[in-house]
């Protein structure tokens, strides 16, 4: 495991406290240029190693991201998730509940977006804003999500006895970064279609979101099911230190390709 990825897991059962993690934090990275070749090794390495995931086929990978509005989970996607073949590869962006998913119990969407063997899920936005969002708009009462953080690491353990390898990523950002980003969205035309009036008025629950994401992070990151703190403000540093991560994660999985089929070698054709 890398230093850096050790660095910003956050520890098992270990209180987490977000004013004690700089959002600007870079690791001695003072320059982007050095980050992005770095980034591209490890894009390298990504596809490499989705590839023997893919080619093994007993296991799966998770990705779990999370984070405040304009906190970069699509840019993220975009510039990190590009290395991984399309093909074994899906993208889930969860919303507010609606229509069939009402219907059944909250973990019911997340259960069938769980990726297949051999392949690797992303989640924009997950089950974990069954104890964010709800919880700071008291969606359901305190019995009810109060009950999620137990429930959430059952079905997590269940899941990685099952071969699904999960990694989760809280983006981080401070609200003057927040605030530059909807100001961009506000000017500029081709990133007006990103703002949202409703962000405006999440950022008014700043300090509840804050205690939200302290208390999930610090009851559900496990040796089996990790949360990773990424300090957020700088882009190039988040797209970097993600893949890091990613890249080791893949990397402790050991994955092996299947054993050829005998008689492999004796056959000729012309
Ligand atoms: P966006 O990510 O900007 O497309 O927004 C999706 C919205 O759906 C966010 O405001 C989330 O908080 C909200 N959302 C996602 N999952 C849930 C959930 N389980 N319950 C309530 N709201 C949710
Ligand atoms: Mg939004």
């Amino acid at each position: 495991m890398s230093k850096l990825t050790s660095l910003l897991m956050a520890k098992p059962g270990k209180k987490l406290r977000l004013d004690e993690i700089d959002p600007s934090f870079t690791h001695g990275y003072d320059d982007k240029e050095k980050a992005n070749a770095k980034l591209e090794e490890n894009l390298e390495k990504l596809a490499a190693l989705q590839y023997r995931l893919y080619a093994e086929g007993k296991r799966a990978l998770l990705i779990v991201l999370q984070g405040i509005d304009a906190g970069g989970k699509d840019g993220t996607i975009r510039r990190v998730m590009t290395s991984f073949n399309p093909q074994g590869v899906n993208v889930t962006s969860f919303k507010v509940p609606a229509g069939e998913e009402k219907s059944h119990d909250y973990l019911w969407r997340i259960h069938k977006a769980i990726p297949p063997f051999g392949g690797v899920g992303i989640f924009n936005r997950s089950h974990y804003e069954e104890v964010l969002v709800v919880r700071v708009h008291n969606l359901v009462p305190k019995a009810v999500w109060s009950k999620r953080y137990d429930q959430i690491n059952a079905f997590e353990e269940m899941l990685a006895d099952s071969g699904v390898k999960i990694v989760k990523f809280f983006l981080y950002i401070d609200k003057e970064e927040q605030k530059k980003r909807f100001t961009e969205r506000l000017e500029d035309p081709e990133k007006n279609w990103k703002f949202s009036a409703a962000d405006l008025e999440e950022r008014k629950f700043w300090p509840e979101y804050t205690e939200a994401y302290e208390e999930a992070i610090s009851r559900c990151s496990k040796k089996h099911a990790p949360w990773y703190v990424i300090p957020a403000n700088r882009k190039w540093f988040r797209n970097f230190a993600v893949s890091e991560i990613l890249v080791d994660t893949l990397e402790s999985m050991d994955l092996q390709y299947p054993k050829a089929a005998p008689g492999l070698d004796k056959i000729s054709f012309e």
